[in-house]
C-alpha cells in the first residue's frame, strides 16, 4: 500500500467543524476537498461544487412525466405463493 503523503497540504489555523481541533485540516492537492486527520471529516467546497443541474428545462413534456408517477402497486404476500424451506 502506497500512502500519497504529499497529495496534501495543512491549513495552517484551521480548525475543524466537527471536532474543533487546530491544524488538522489538510487540503487536497487541486484544493477542492477538505480533510481532517484527527476525525475523518471531509467535505468538498460547496460554493463551488460542479453539480449537473439541468439548465433551461421548461418543455411542456416535463409535466407528463409528473402524472405518469401516480401508479400505485400493491404486492400481496398471500399471492406470491412461495414455499418457504
Ligand atoms: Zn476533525
Amino acid at each position: 500500500m502506497d500512502t500519497p503523503r504529499n497529495r496534501e497540504r495543512f491549513i495552517a489555523g484551521a480548525v475543524c467543524p466537527r471536532c474543533s481541533e487546530m491544524d488538522r485540516i489538510v487540503v487536497s492537492v487541486n484544493g477542492e476537498t477538505r480533510r481532517c486527520i484527527a476525525c475523518g471529516f471531509s467535505e468538498g467546497r460547496p460554493e463551488d461544487n460542479p453539480l449537473p443541474l439541468p439548465t433551461r428545462v421548461s418543455r411542456p413534456a416535463a409535466r407528463r412525466v409528473e402524472t405518469t408517477a401516480e401508479v400505485v402497486k400493491l404486492v400481496d404476500p398471500a399471492s406470491s405463493g412461495k414455499t418457504e424451506g
